[in-house]
């Protein structure tokens, strides 16, 4: 997990201001100035995730060492700036090297043709000028090995750099499913979910149905209060989980927002879609949550879903909204249940 993943990602708006509150009550307190980077340090110490960090700064406080602005620039350096841009400097840096290796690789096989061009024709112009046969074949074998020899040396060097490659390719690739990836909850995050949904919106255009379930956790606020934002954040992880294995392969589970969690049903119809939002409410209702630090046995947790089926030709953000006022209903009839469109014609037909 990088320090700045989660200021990447979209954080709820009450939790993100809880985080910050307490990052600058600290740092008035310490006398620290609120420049962005010393903000950046103490935000990421009271936020999710980043250990070393906190580590850093619960031993600096266990010593009792004063926070000037030395030590803060310290702090950023060494735990915040790296993590931003080690990455993106790292991989570029060796792509340029790559390719300054490859461009090296080519003028020399092109050099080595070229003189083993040379050198071939060499020895067939001697055979025009009637030199002993025995003598040029022997010349001839000679040129090829010494070709043969060169090849190998340049295949084995192009090996080399072929896996160096592969390298860079896995990293690329790792530090591209990361920035599709929610860091507090594994799922997909805001960006992975709109790029799925556009492909997911081209395909239900030829008839396929394509439904989606939004999920909003009862009553969490109080929850958090009375256990606390780390509690809450493993009853969001928990609810995660629960989410990933209850939806199938082809669907595409994610984050929405700070305790909403979606999921995209392509080849689902609104019934069929309704019976999975079920299925998610009573396995979650089931789920015991325990404090891990103390082993005690808290109240479960409910939650409330809203089930919408996509229309041929609307927009994605209607049935998103469509989506949000089922779930917004499912709230207002008294929460732990799915509520689908369907309901939501009804009410406004009796409205
Ligand atoms: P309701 O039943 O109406 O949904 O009540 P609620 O208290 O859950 O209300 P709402 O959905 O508006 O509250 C969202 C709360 O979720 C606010 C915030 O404390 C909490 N929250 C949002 N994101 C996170 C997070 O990442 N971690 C934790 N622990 N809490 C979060
Ligand atoms: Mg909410
Ligand atoms: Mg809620």
């Amino acid at each position: 997990m990088s320090a700045m993943d989660s200021s990447f990602d979209e954080p709820d708006y009450d939790y993100a201001a809880s985080i910050a509150g307490r990052a600058m009550r600290s740092m008035a307190e310490q006398r620290i100035a609120p420049t962005p980077a010393n903000f950046a340090v103490w935000f990421l110490y009271f936020g999710d995730g980043h250990e070393d960090l906190r580590n850093a700064i619960d031993l600096l406080i266990d010593h009792n060492r004063p926070f000037d602005a030395r030590t803060n620039q310290d702090l950023f350096k060494t735990y915040v700036a790296p993590q931003v841009s080690a990455a993106v400097v790292d991989t570029s840096e060796r792509l340029q090297a790559l390719m300054g290796a490859a461009k090296e690789f080519l003028a020399t096989a092109i050099a080595d043709n070229h003189s083993q061009m040379q050198g071939i024709s060499e020895v067939a112009d001697q055979g025009k000028a009637g030199v002993d046969p025995k003598a040029l074949v022997a010349q001839l074998m000679n040129e090829l090995a010494r070709a043969a020899t060169r090849a190998t040396r340049l295949e084995a060097g192009f090996a080399e750099k072929t896996r160096e490659l592969d390298v860079i390719r896995d990293s690329l690739s790792r530090s591209e499913e990361r920035a599709r990836t929610d860091t507090l909850t594994g799922l997909a995050n805001r960006r992975a979910l709109d790029e799925f949904l556009r492909k997911a919106q081209a395909t239900a255009a030829w008839g396929e149905p394509l439904s989606v379930l939004m999920l909003d956790i009862d009553h969490f606020k109080t929850f958090n209060d009375n256990f606390g934002h780390g509690v809450g954040d493993q009853v969001l992880r928990l609810m995660a989980k629960v989410l990933r294995e209850k939806v199938r392969e082809q669907d595409l589970p994610a984050r929405y927002g700070g305790e909403e969690l979606i999921a995209v049903l392509p080849d689902a119809d609104l019934a069929t879609c309704a019976e999975i939002a079920e299925r998610i409410r009573h396995a979650l209702a089931e789920c015991t949550i325990t404090r891990r630090s103390t082993g005690e046995v808290l109240p479960s947790i409910s939650v409330s879903i809203g089930v919408a089926q996509y229309r041929a030709g609307e927009a994605i953000t209607d049935l998103i909204e469509r989506c949000d006022r089922a779930l917004y209903l499912a709230k207002g009839s008294g929460r732990n249940r799915v509520v689908t469109e369907t309901e939501l014609d009804r009410v406004g037909t009796a409205g």
